[in-house]
C-alpha cells in the first residue's frame, strides 16, 4: 500500500487529500481546497498531475472546504466515480461547494471588469455553479460504523470525529501480500464535549495513522469559561442598550451559538433579547443540522426533547434578504447580530462593522480563527483604526476574542485520542498543521509513546 500526500502538510493546515493505491485499486481521501496563503493559487489545480488516470473512488472526511473544494478541479480531468460520505456530510457539502462557486464567479467576474479596461484577456474562474452541482451528483451515502466496499478490494469505516455535523475519522482495510492493512485518517477531530455533537471516537487498530495537529502545541480556554465570559458581555451589553457584533462562520459556529442562546435565555442567564441571523447561509445550515438530530449528543437530545429551540429563541429573526439585514441597522439595541463572513473578510459582516465599530457602546466578539491579514485579525490585534469599503473607521468598540468556541481538538484531546492507537505502535503522519503546532504534538507523542512521527512535506510518498 502506497499513500501519497497531495495536501495539508509541509505546514499547510488546507487543502486535505491523500491518495491511498493497492495493487487492486486507487482511492482518494479527501480533495480540499487550498485557502489564504500566497501559495494557494499555484496549488489550486486537480489533485492528480496531467496524464495520471482518475481514482476509483473518493472518501470524504467532512464537509469543509478544505477537505471538499477541489471536488470539482477533479471531476474536470475525468473522475467520473462516486464520492462516499455520510449523509450530513453530503448535504453540507452541497451548501459549501455551491457557495464556493458562487464566490469564485463573483470574484472572476469583478477581476475580468478590471481586466477588460486594462486590455488584458479575462480569467475564469476555478469552478462555475454548473461544475459544482455536476460533481454533486456523484456523492453516495454510507452510514456510520459499518465498512463499505468502495472499490476493488478497499473497505472503509466512518467513525464520529465531533467536529462539525457528519465529520468522520476514516479506517482503511485492505489486503496485500496476504497481509491485512489498516490506515487510519483521523480528518478534523473535534473538542470532547462540544456542545450539539457527539464526541469523536477513538479507533483501536492501525499500522499508519495520519492525524491531524492544527492545534498540535496548546489546549483552548475551557468551553465553560468561555461561556460565562460570553454571558457577562451580553449581560453588560442588555444593561448599556448595547449591540452585540459576532462574525460568524455559515456551518458549525451559527448553530453552536444559536444552541447556546436558547439555553442562556431558557434558564435566564440573560432575559431574551432581539438576536439576528443574517447569513442565508448560515440559516440554510441550521435547516440542515435541524434535518440530523440522529447525529446529536445526549445532552442536545434532552435539551430538544425538555422543549423546541423556537420556544426560546421567540426574539430571533432569520434576516435571509439584503433588505432583511439593511432593517437591523434601525434595531436601537440591545441586540445580537451574527454574519459572516467568519474573518470579516467579506460579505454582510462588512456593514455591521462599519455601522457599530466607532462606538464605545458596542461590543465585537471574535469566536472563531482569524487569518492572517483579515480585517477580524486586525481586530483581535487591537487595531485603532480600521478601513472598510474604503473609509476609515475608528475603532471605539469593545472587542473580545473568546478562544473556547473552536472546533478544533487542542492537544490534550489530540493526544488522548492517539492515546487509544499507540498500543498497536502504529506509524504515525502528522499533517493539517503549521509546522510549529505538528512539532509540538510529534514531541509529545514521542515522549509519551516512544514513536517517531513523520511530518511530510507535500507530495511525498508514505510505504506502508
Ligand atoms: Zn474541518
Amino acid at each position: 500500500m502506497k499513500i501519497t500526500v497531495l495536501g495539508a502538510a509541509g505546514g499547510e493546515v488546507t487543502g486535505s487529500a491523500y491518495l491511498v493505491e493497492t495493487a487492486r485499486a486507487r482511492v482518494l481521501v479527501d480533495c480540499g481546497l487550498f485557502q489564504g496563503g500566497h501559495r494557494a493559487e499555484e496549488l489550486n489545480r486537480p489533485p492528480l498531475g496531467a496524464g495520471v488516470p482518475p481514482p476509483d473512488a473518493v472518501v470524504l472526511t467532512h464537509a469543509h472546504l478544505d477537505h471538499t473544494g477541489r471536488l470539482p478541479l477533479l471531476a474536470s480531468t475525468g473522475f467520473a466515480g462516486p464520492i462516499f460520505a455520510t449523509p450530513a456530510t453530503i448535504d453540507l457539502t452541497g451548501l459549501i461547494l455551491r457557495d464556493a462557486a458562487r464566490i469564485q464567479t463573483q470574484d472572476a467576474d469583478r477581476h475580468n471588469r478590471h481586466r477588460l479596461r486594462a486590455g488584458e484577456e479575462p480569467v475564469a474562474p476555478l469552478y462555475s455553479v454548473t461544475e459544482a452541482e455536476q460533481v454533486l451528483r456523484q456523492l453516495r451515502p454510507v452510514p456510520y460504523h459499518d465498512p463499505v466496499t468502495v472499490a476493488p478490494g478497499l473497505q472503509t469505516r466512518w467513525v464520529e470525529a465531533g467536529h462539525m455535523l457528519g465529520s468522520a475519522s476514516l479506517q482503511l482495510m485492505a489486503t496485500e501480500d496476504g497481509q491485512p492493512r489498516t490506515v487510519v485518517f483521523s480528518g478534523d477531530l473535534g473538542p470532547k464535549g462540544t456542545p450539539i455533537l457527539r464526541d469523536a471516537e477513538p479507533l483501536a487498530q492501525a499500522d499508519l495513522v495520519f492525524l491531524e495537529s492544527t492545534y498540535g502545541d496548546r489546549d483552548h480556554r475551557p468551553f465553560a469559561d468561555t461561556v460565562r465570559e460570553f454571558i457577562a458581555i451580553l449581560q453588560q451589553a442588555v444593561a448599556a442598550k448595547g449591540k452585540v457584533i459576532v462574525p460568524t462562520f455559515a456551518v458549525g459556529r451559527a448553530q453552536l451559538l444559536t444552541a447556546l442562546l436558547a439555553w442562556i435565555f431558557r434558564n435566564r442567564r440573560v432575559a431574551p433579547f432581539p438576536v439576528f441571523l443574517d447569513s442565508p447561509m448560515a440559516i440554510e445550515a441550521s435547516h440542515i443540522y435541524a434535518r440530523h438530530p440522529e447525529l446529536f449528543d445526549d445532552e442536545a437530545v434532552a435539551f430538544l426533547k425538555e422543549r423546541p429551540l423556537a420556544q426560546d429563541l421567540g426574539t430571533m429573526t432569520m434576516a435571509a434578504t439584503a433588505e432583511d439585514s439593511r432593517r437591523i441597522n434601525d434595531c436601537p439595541g440591545p441586540c445580537l447580530v451574527m454574519a459572516g463572513a467568519g474573518m470579516c473578510n467579506a460579505g454582510r459582516i462588512l456593514h455591521h462593522l462599519r455601522h457599530n465599530l466607532w462606538n464605545p457602546q458596542a461590543h465585537v466578539i471574535i469566536a472563531g480563527y482569524q487569518g492572517d491579514g483579515t480585517l477580524g485579525r486586525q481586530l483581535v490585534d487591537g487595531a485603532k483604526k480600521v478601513v472598510i469599503f474604503g473609509e476609515p473607521i475608528a475603532v471605539k468598540a469593545q472587542v473580545h476574542t473568546l478562544g473556547g468556541f473552536s472546533a478544533h481538538a487542542g492537544q490534550t484531546d489530540l493526544a488522548a485520542w492517539f492515546a487509544a492507537l499507540a498500543p498497536v505502535r502504529p506509524r504515525v503522519v502528522l499533517t493539517h498543521g503549521e509546522n510549529t503546532q505538528r512539532t509540538a504534538l510529534a514531541k509529545l507523542i514521542a515522549a509519551r509513546h516512544g514513536l517517531t512521527p513523520t511530518l511530510p512535506a507535500l507530495g511525498d510518498v508514505i510505504d506502508l
